[in-house]
């Protein structure tokens, strides 16, 4: 596999080749179709506005393609084993110094050490620069280097689809309202009566079908670039990059399905334990916040495992501020409940492999620590419970026992 340097190098792309032909095709559309269409107060300013926006998004592009955000360690190996210079560039463009310092990780595909923040691309097939990622409309990686190009090609591609598509958009309402109003004759000033006079013979018709397939283009590409446009600014505001992002995303995915899957756990105990102290509105309840989807959001308020979550925490929290000063050295030697900040210690740690396999293998250690107080935590709460719902003399003879029995209760219940 060829190492890709710029969006340029072949083999190109087909979403590559429909970006840069749709660059070209909207400017020379709107000469044609919308320019001599639209009265010449609004002609000639939004013509304008079209061509600069054309001429801002391909110099941004053209600059996003070119630059090659390769890693800087890379670039000077690459170098080094060429004998010269890498791809005949010096310049590290818009990256300072700096970046060729600080931690280090050991690609195995590149075999060399590279930045801690590098990712390696499998379509350029090259670790990239603080890798933001793989733009396939462009061809080439997005990283360090071209992001700051990058980010104004959205934006100017954005602001040309909607100026193009809004004057298209009054073009096409227009000429379907003339066509609506059953006129014979249009007056002079009318959109229907410059096509006609424009293409010099009766083509209004076939002028706004042209015109009304170019808005859908307008209108899907500002759904597109629209969305992406916001979410840009979201990730520059949380300065991090798209391929963190995704990363922290499937972090917290994976930690709310395992929450799920432990309340999960601990409602089959509750409601166990609610059949066999004959309490059948605990049980209702604990049915009723456990239905899917409807549960979960209808009856979330009234749910007695999340009530008693939180009288556990207030009571855990008041024991903290009373007992605290009184016996010292018994806190210290007894394991405190705290179901919600312990799980809040995994979701901060936790690290999915399907989607960030260096981390999660430099992280597994310490994830098994984690995992194991997380078992402990689900065990305890389905202690706690119990015994809240027995006298305490009972409480006191019994003990993890509770646990078992009340397991074996559960598979009863669901089977
Ligand atoms: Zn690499
Ligand atoms: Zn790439």
């Amino acid at each position: 596999m060829v190492r890709r340097t710029n969006g340029f190098q072949k083999p190109l792309n087909a979403m590559q080749i429909v970006t840069w032909a749709l660059l070209l095709a909207l400017p020379i559309q709107f000469v044609f179709f919308a320019t001599p269409l639209l009265p010449l107060a609004a002609s000639i300013p939004c013509t304008i506005a079209v061509f600069l926006c054309v001429i801002c998004t391909g110099y941004f592009a053209y600059k996003c393609c070119s630059i090659d955000p390769i890693d800087e360690r890379l670039r000077c190996h690459l170098a080094t084993e060429s004998g010269g210079t890498y791809n005949n560039q010096n310049v590290t463009h818009g990256v300072h110094a700096e970046s060729n310092a600080g931690p280090t990780k050991f690609c195995w595909v590149c075999g060399i050490d590279v930045h801690e923040l590098s990712m390696h691309c499998k379509f350029c097939d090259k670790c990239v620069s603080r890798f933001d990622h793989h733009c396939h409309w462009l061809n080439t990686c997005i990283g360090e280097a071209n992001y700051e190009y990058f980010f104004p090609t959205v934006g100017s591609t954005l602001a040309l689809v909607l100026v193009h598509g809004s004057v298209l958009a009054w073009l096409v309402i227009s000429f379907f309202v003339q066509f609506a109003s059953n006129k014979t004759e249009y007056d002079d000033g009318s959109t229907l009566e410059r096509a006609n006079s424009w293409f010099d013979l009766n083509a209004g018709l076939a002028v706004a079908i042209t015109n009304s397939v170019f808005l859908a283009v307008n209108l899907a590409c500002i759904s597109l670039l629209g969305q992406l446009f916001l979410f840009h600014i979201r990730l520059r505001r949380e300065k991090i990059t798209t391929y963190a992002y995704i990363v922290r995303d499937g972090q917290r995915k994976h930690e709310a399905t395992r929450k799920n899957m432990q309340m999960g756990r601990q409602r089959i105990i509750a409601i166990g334990d609610a059949k066999k102290e004959g309490k059948p509105i605990r049980r209702f309840f604990l049915k009723a916040a456990g239905c899917p989807f409807v549960g979960e959001f209808a009856c979330r308020p009234c749910d007695p495992l999340r009530l008693d979550e939180k009288k556990n925490k207030s009571r855990s929290e008041e024991n903290q501020n009373g007992d605290h000063n009184v016996d010292e050295k018994e806190d210290d030697n007894k394991v405190p409940f705290e179901p919600e900040e312990q799980s809040n210690t995994v979701e901060l740690g936790e690290c999915p492999a399907s989607t960030c396999g260096h981390l999660a293998a430099n992280n597994q250690h310490e994830n098994d620590s984690r995992e194991e107080t997380h078992e402990t935590s689900a065990l305890q709460n389905a202690m706690e419970l119990r015994r809240q719902s027995l006298p305490d003399e009972e409480t006191n003879n019994k003990g993890v026992e509770f646990i078992a029995v009340s397991k074996n209760e559960a598979k009863d219940e669901t089977s």
